[in-house]
């Protein structure tokens, strides 16, 4: 039994005062029940919690820590960027730099902005799209995180018909604007564009999914997609923000060769610094303030810090080698897992996940079957293994171009231990 005597006394403190102990919700054990660790410290592929448990780190801060924790080429930039000043409000050289590695691996980014979340690029993309169309609605994928966005998270079909849990508080207008269609299913998205023609000013996706299991697009169905967007007029935006950075250099786009009309970026753009970026064609990126109409802005956009912990980043991954060597660790992994048996596994490139229930997921319906109860005992015999997987059987799990296979073989005799005493098999 891991002792977190002291993460409960500072976790029951944190309930008081920030709501659920958390300021992003799914770092809350809700799903799994029990006592989220409270982290001290971070190094390479591990964490540390104030009880001095040591755990190796499967979440990798949900997936931006491409290269582990503390990699001394990312802390040395960072130091260095602070004590040069950590805000100008005023452009830097960085900028610059960091502006040309990301159009380098995303062509597709004609140009593009910084700011500083997932959440942002997102709503700064459709702020484009609808600017760019004259058009007023989005179409979703049911099931696709997109981050804290009034039209999107808020647009669950249960959301939408029962004002379920996501729409309270989110704006009727916005929510109502928002059209969903089913990932892996181009009838359902033929079908949107038919029943709002004119309307509809962009699809917005995540290439491969990261909330509702780790689900890659079917072949053909990306395309399909981009296909239908452009016969109808309307913007394809793919949100890499999980996938960027993390499938290959250029992410999604490069893996299954294909470009985005406009791109969203963030978590692994920046090694662990908050960091988003969003862009596209020139002429779309044209029309945001101050050359254009559309206004998008931020204080902390861009700013130093970030810009260099992003550098330092992706001088890292554009290495050569480290999408073959996180390809073949993940390989590696989810063969193990599969042998265990008992659970599904699914994963593309550095990313996975492991649930209970269905044999297979591909679209949001599948998702529903997940059984949760048994995720939650894996999870915690996992946790008592000291590996730290994320607290969620939705969410994709990650690993670091700097754990080794050693850790990697640890994970897959550990889940087969869990298994066993779980009686799974
Ligand atoms: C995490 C995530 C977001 C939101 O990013 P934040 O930095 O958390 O705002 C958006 N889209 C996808 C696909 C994500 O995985």
């Amino acid at each position: 039994m891991n002792k977190l005597v002291k993460s409960e006394n500072i976790y029951s403190q944190l309930t008081a005062i920030i709501p659920g102990g958390v300021n992003s919700p799914f770092r809350g054990f809700n799903q799994v029940g029990g006592c989220p660790p409270i982290i001290e410290r971070g190094w390479g592929s591990h964490v540390y919690d104030i009880d001095g448990n040591d755990y190796l780190d499967l979440c990798c801060g949900w997936g931006p820590l491409l290269f582990g924790h503390c990699h001394p080429h990312i802390v040395n930039a960072v130091q260095k960027a602070a004590a040069r000043g950590t805000l100008f409000g005023a452009s830097t050289k960085g900028e610059l730099k960091l502006a040309e590695m990301v159009r380098e691996a995303y062509p597709s980014m004609e140009m593009l902005r910084f700011v500083n979340s997932g959440a942002e690029a997102v709503m700064s993309s459709l702020r484009v799209a609808r600017s760019v169309t004259r058009r007023p609605r989005i179409m979703k994928f049911e099931g696709c995180y997109h981050g804290h966005v009034e039209c999107l998270d808020a647009a669950g079909i249960e959301a939408q018909e029962n004002g379920g849990p996501l729409a309270l508080g989110a704006s009727p207008g916005a929510v109502a604007e928002t059209v969903i269609a089913d990932f892996n299913d181009l009838q359902s998205v033929s079908d949107l564009f038919a029943k709002y023609p004119g309307e509809i000013a962009a699809a917005i996706l995540e290439p491969v999914t990261g909330s509702m299991g780790v689900i890659a697009p079917e072949p053909g169905f990306l395309e399909g997609v981009r296909d239908l967007c452009h016969k109808n007029g309307a913007l394809f935006i793919l949100d890499e923000v999980l996938t960027g950075f993390r499938l290959a250099k250029g992410g999604a786009q490069e893996r299954y060769n294909i470009q985005a009309d406009l791109t969203c970026l963030g978590k692994a753009i920046s090694g662990g610094l908050a960091m988003g970026a969003y862009g596209g064609k020139a002429e779309y990126m044209k029309s945001v303030s101050p050359t254009g109409p559309i206004y998008q802005a931020g204080t902390y956009c861009g700013n130093p810090i970030s810009v260099a912990g992003a550098i330092a980043e992706l001088e890292l991954a554009f290495q050569p080698g480290v999408y073959e060597h996180l390809e073949e660790l993940s390989n590696r992994l989810v063969k193990g897992l599969k042998e265990v048996g008992g659970m599904l596994v699914q994963s593309v490139g550095s990313m996975f996940f492991i649930a209970f229930g269905p044999e297979k997921v591909r679209n949001y319906a599948d998702s529903t079957h997940f059984d949760y109860e048994t995720f939650a005992k894996f999870f915690h015999g996992m946790l008592e293994e000291n590996i730290y997987l994320p607290p969620s059987t939705t969410d994709a799990a990650c690993i670091s171009a700097v754990h080794t296979e050693k850790e990697i073989d640890r994970v897959i005799e550990a889940a087969d231990r869990v298994i066993t005493k779980l009686n799974l098999k």
